[in-house]
């Protein structure tokens, strides 16, 4: 994604709707069937043919930060995105409402992030996994699709690994829970599916959206308690206190 490109070679700028754009509020109401391909994710505004790629048209993009280099690693976890903005949006229907389209996008800017340009330093790449139930009901785990998804556009050269589960017991929603709360929450709530696969592995452990950070936490210490040899904390979305 390159959200600095904001014309075509017409002259006309991608923000500019082209025909038959779709308004942000008729597209509440417009079956994702209807939904034309090359719409900004952020808006539904039509993007005019060369400006594709980006996903997301100018104003979209220029309301959903990314980090700086600087600000990619914070409190021992990468992240690429501030959770805000028509980004963030356009990534909670992805979640919550199982709206597909954004997940190559999502999927090329978490590729962005250093760890998944690195080569030669993980052994293995997994993720947070949903919580069963919620995987049921939704449909798909949505952080494990976009780490497969972001895992393949990187052409990431380390193999994936269905590392954890979610303990049965824990299934409360961490949506609305105070950080207290999140941190009993999570606390003892991954299982190692195959402690041999772990055991002396350098991991790069992948979320979506990081919040207090607790399940990220939660998930590596799952981890390294089963004996791995590293475990980074990559995430796309950061949402900062
Ligand atoms: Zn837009």
């Amino acid at each position: 994604m390159d959200p600095t490109r904001t014309a075509d070679e017409g002259g006309r700028a991608c923000n500019e709707p082209g025909p038959g754009a779709i308004s942000p509020v008729m597209s509440a109401f417009v079956p994702l069937a209807d939904l034309v391909p090359g719409a900004c994710i952020g808006c539904d505004v039509r993007l005019p043919p060369t400006c594709n790629d980006t996903t997301l048209c100018p104003a979209c993009a220029a309301a959903s930060p990314l980090f700086t280099p600087e600000e990619r690693r914070a409190r021992g976890v990468w992240a690429v995105a501030a959770f805000t903005g028509p980004l963030a949006a356009a990534y909670a229907r992805y979640k919550d409402a199982g709206e597909l389209r954004g997940l190559p996008a999502f999927a090329r800017l978490l590729a962005t992030a250093p760890p998944l340009r690195a080569r030669g330093v993980y052994d293995a790449v997994t993720a947070v996994p949903a919580f069963a139930v919620r995987r049921f009901v939704r449909g798909f785990d949505p952080a494990g699709a976009l780490a497969r998804a972001a895992v393949a556009a990187a052409g990431f050269d380390a193999p994936w690994l269905r590392g954890l589960r979610r303990a049965k017991r824990w299934g409360r929603r961490q949506r609305g829970l105070r950080a207290a709360e999140r941190r009993r929450n999570v606390q003892a709530g991954f299982v190692v599916r195959d402690a041999a696969a772990v055991a002396g592995a350098r991991l790069l452990l992948v979320d979506d959206v990081v919040t207090t950070g607790a399940t990220l936490a939660a998930a590596r210490r799952a981890l390294l308690d089963a004996g791995a040899a590293a475990v980074d904390r990559l995430a796309l979305f950061r949402a900062d206190l």
